[in-house]
């Protein structure tokens, strides 16, 4: 894809009313986002997507919405306070900071040239930087008000194994989900909403015998990959980075992370991990609470090991929208997977007449209450398509005079924009067919 792919993703987006820079209006502030109409609806099913996946189509899993303010006590448990940091170095002439492990991508603000090798004497030496964001509970900004932003969902799940186990009646094997907010203090964020200071994560830890802990990463590693494909990821742009021994996260004992091929290279979509039993342990060391299991079919008594699969639902929106973008010579067109599509069918008039707009208003009521219309009777008909080829809408129905004589409709397909002609009141077995 052209270097240029990005700029023209996120004017589309501008355009669109996918994604808006956060507070505009005053001048922006760095790399927070807002979702507009059509990106909430893309956001909304991609998280919706996975939470079906994961928790309505599985009876192992239980979902979770937990606080992103919690206890100080767990961020020092978790091991964040002490070694949640990225090393950062400066620039002593532009004053520009940049993250010591990605300085080969990292491009100089003032120059708009790579910094390496040019600005490499001007670096200062590597310092640790917290990415935590804090804040204080409370009136009074004292040290022992400080409570943390949560850098991720995952703390909020290990903490309440014991209260969803009792009263879902799992027995482990089984997973808690959850899909909240995080906030990372990013050294260099950027890539439109791939690396952002706020973002939302899409996370599900399954907890396992310590002796199962390889099985069950290897499955969830496959069904993750799996999911990616099913929302109509193609395989050529999805691959497997396996984390050698230097690269392994502290709590982990095998990684692998899924990356996609951006315009930017392949980065990491999603991360699997083997926690171990690190969390739990870490935890009831700080709490002084018992967070082990007792296995009644093995009768034994353990910690349990916990396999994370980790996603982000910023990232994987951007995964679609890249996967989706496609320039042809006469438009520019989002191919969304159906699932995904923040609107299914745009229901047009063909002109303002012959009772045209009402029959058409009709049909977008019926459809509405089964799926996300658009209904628009504004302008040449071409045009209208043009619009829902770039927001992606996989399908158009057009009202014209020969609905009025037998009640059929054309029915034009974004991909191909070929057009049939269908029955009106078979509408919706046609298109329960079709969006999957
Ligand atoms: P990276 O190496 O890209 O900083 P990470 O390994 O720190 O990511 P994890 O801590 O494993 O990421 O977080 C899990 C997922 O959360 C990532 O795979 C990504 O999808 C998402 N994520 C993490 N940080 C950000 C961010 N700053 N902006 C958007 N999404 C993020």
């Amino acid at each position: 894809m052209a270097s240029d792919a990005m700029d023209k993703i996120a004017s589309l987006c501008k355009r669109r009313g996918f994604v808006f820079q956060s507070s505009e209006v005053y001048g922006g502030i760095n790399a927070c986002w807002d979702y507009g109409p059509a990106g909430v609806e893309l956001k909304r099913n991609v998280k919706e997507l996975w939470w079906q996946e994961l928790t309505q189509l599985r009876d192992d899993i239980e979902g979770l919405d937990s606080a992103i303010l919690m206890h100080p006590r767990v961020w020092h448990a978790s091991g964040h306070v002490e070694g949640f940091t990225d090393p950062m170095v400066d620039c002593r002439v532009c004053k520009a900071r940049f993250r010591a492990d990605q300085l080969e991508d990292a491009v100089c603000p003032k120059t708009k040239k790579p910094v390496l090798p040019e600005c490499a004497p001007n670096l200062t030496e590597p310092r640790a930087f917290n990415l935590m964001f804090k804040t204080f509970m409370g009136p009074v900004e004292e040290d022992s008000s400080v409570v943390y932003l949560r850098p991720e969902t995952a703390q909020g799940i290990y903490v309440n194994f014991q209260n969803v186990l009792s009263p879902s009646r799992q027995k482990i094997p089984f997973g808690i989900a959850q899909i909240g907010k995080a906030f990372r203090n990013e050294i260099s964020p950027g890539n439109f909403i791939f690396r952002s200071r706020e973002f939302e994560q899409m996370e599900m830890q399954f907890f396992v015998p310590p002796g199962d802990a390889l099985t069950w990463f290897e499955y969830w590693r496959d069904q993750r990959m799996a999911w990616y494909e099913g929302i109509g990821i193609s395989p050529t742009h999805l691959r497997f980075h396996e984390h050698g021994p230097a690269e392994l996260a502290h709590y982990a004992k095998q990684a692998v992370d899924i990356e996609y091929e951006f315009p930017f290279g392949w980065k990491e979509l999603e991360g699997i991990h083997n926690r171990t039993d690190f969390d739990l342990r870490r935890h009831m060391e700080h709490s002084g609470k018992d967070l082990s299991y007792f296995d009644q079919e093995a009768n034994q008594h353990y910690v349990p090991y916990i396999i994370e699969t980790s996603a982000g639902a910023d990232r994987t929106v951007l995964t679609v929208l890249v996967e989706a973008y496609a320039e042809e010579p006469e438009r520019v067109v989002l191919r969304f997977h159906p699932k995904v599509a923040p609107v299914k069918a745009g229901i047009f008039p063909l002109v303002k007449r012959d009772g045209m707009p009402d029959r058409a208003a009709a049909i977008a009521a019926d459809l509405r209450k089964h799926f996300r219309v658009f209904y628009d009777e504004k302008g040449a008909v071409g045009r209208r398509y043009r619009r829902q080829d770039e927001l992606g809408t996989p399908y158009c129905i057009t009202v014209d005079s020969q609905t009025l004589a037998d009640d059929t409709v054309t029915v034009r397909e974004r991909d191909s924009m070929a057009q049939a002609r269908v029955p009106s009141e078979g509408l919706l077995a046609y298109f329960r067919e079709r969006l999957g």
